[in-house]
């Protein structure tokens, strides 16, 4: 029995989202008492291979395959479906990407086996996971426990568990073989879809000031601005502000924007919308302002002051050194 994490290779480094996934898995192996496996697998993945095996696994399986040059959800879900019939893991985890959503169905198809898509976290119940998902627009959460045969795939959704707690350590590499032919391979990949950032990694910020609709109108944005460049932040925003054409698509954090995880996050006139949430809810300090009391970005925030961005804004910026 054990936990095998998926890891995705962008552009030959370890994905981000694959990072908080080996997070999940390692504390779902804690809870269960389970070894967490991981499995690198493409075409020139030796430096792929030695980042992932400084990590707290019980050892890194590496598939080296020229098929697996680019992707393609046909080579991708041959490769994993062999080594799972291999390995026979109890759960499988991957990070919720856009490459996981192509191919993962397939996959869950193929093996005849049950997939959770954007799963939030998970809790012990009886010594059984209870994975959590959100529903109704974030509005509810549901917990679902897997019944029958192993393995179960689990996608965590992105920023369900934070990168930088992955626990290092010496993995041991073990290479693995599969069979692939060019004939199973059916699509020819284009270019991988690169999300617009315009040059603005949020991403790698420290700080972001981020402003929501309640900073009224486009006039109003240089204050927040100002904040940003006494605070040596970057600004991000809400999708409305983005809608409304205040500031460029590449400011906007949240599940169709980026996700990020400074170290400050100022939330600025922001209500919370569970799109929003998801996007900055790694953030190590959240502080909220927003004049209504009981806007739901106060329940994730470390400090939350109810008042008008439009009076603190310019007092903070000018309190500042
Ligand atoms: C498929 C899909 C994808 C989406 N992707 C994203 C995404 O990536 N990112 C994202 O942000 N949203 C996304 N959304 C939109 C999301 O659902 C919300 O509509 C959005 O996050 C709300 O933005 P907001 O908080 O700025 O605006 P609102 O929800 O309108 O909130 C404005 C807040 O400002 C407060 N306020 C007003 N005036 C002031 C003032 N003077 N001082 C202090 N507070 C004030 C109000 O009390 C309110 O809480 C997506 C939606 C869908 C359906």
């Amino acid at each position: 029995m054990s936990i095998l994490v998926i890891i995705e290779n962008q552009n030959g480094s370890i994905h981000r989202i694959s990072r908080e996934a080996i997070v999940g898995a390692q504390s779902l192996g804690t809870e269960l008492g389970l070894p967490v496996k991981a499995l690198v697998f493409g075409n020139n993945i030796q430096p792929l291979v030695d980042e992932v095996s400084a990590y707290d696994l019980s050892e890194v399986l590496k598939v080296e395959n020229e098929l697996l040059s680019d992707y393609t959800a046909e080579g991708w879900t041959s490769t994993l479906q062999q080594i799972i019939v291999q390995e026979s893991p109890s759960y499988v985890i991957v990070g919720h990407s856009y490459q996981v959503r192509d191919y993962c169905p397939k996959l869950s198809v193929r093996l005849k086996k049950p997939m959770l898509s954007d799963v939030a976290g998970f809790t012990i119940d009886g010594g059984k996971p209870v994975f959590t998902r959100t529903t109704f627009n974030g509005k509810l959460n549901s917990g679902i426990v897997i019944t029958g045969d192993a393995p179960a795939l689990i996608c965590f959704q992105s920023a369900a568990f934070q990168a930088d707690s992955i626990k290092a350590g010496s993995a041991p590499i073990r290479e693995v073989t599969i069979s692939l032919s060019s004939e199973d391979i059916l699509s020819k990949p284009e270019a991988p879809f690169q999300e617009e950032t315009g040059g603005v990694d949020l991403s790698s910020a420290r700080l972001i000031v981020s402003v929501g609709r309640g900073i009224g109108k486009m006039e109003n944005i240089p204050m927040a601005e100002a904040l940003a460049k006494k605070l040596g932040a970057e600004l991000g925003s809400s999708r409305p502000v983005v809608d409304a054409g205040w500031l460029p698509q590449s400011r906007q954090v949240g599940s169709s924007g980026q996700t990020v995880s400074p170290k400050l996050y100022f939330a600025l006139g922001i209500s919370g919308a569970i799109q929003h949430i998801v996007g900055m809810k790694g953030s190590k300090n959240i502080i909220a302002i927003n004049k209504d009391g009981d806007a739901p970005i106060f329940e994730i925030a470390d400090y939350g002051v109810v008042g008008d961005i439009l009076e603190i804004v310019p007092k903070l910026t000018e309190a500042l050194p």
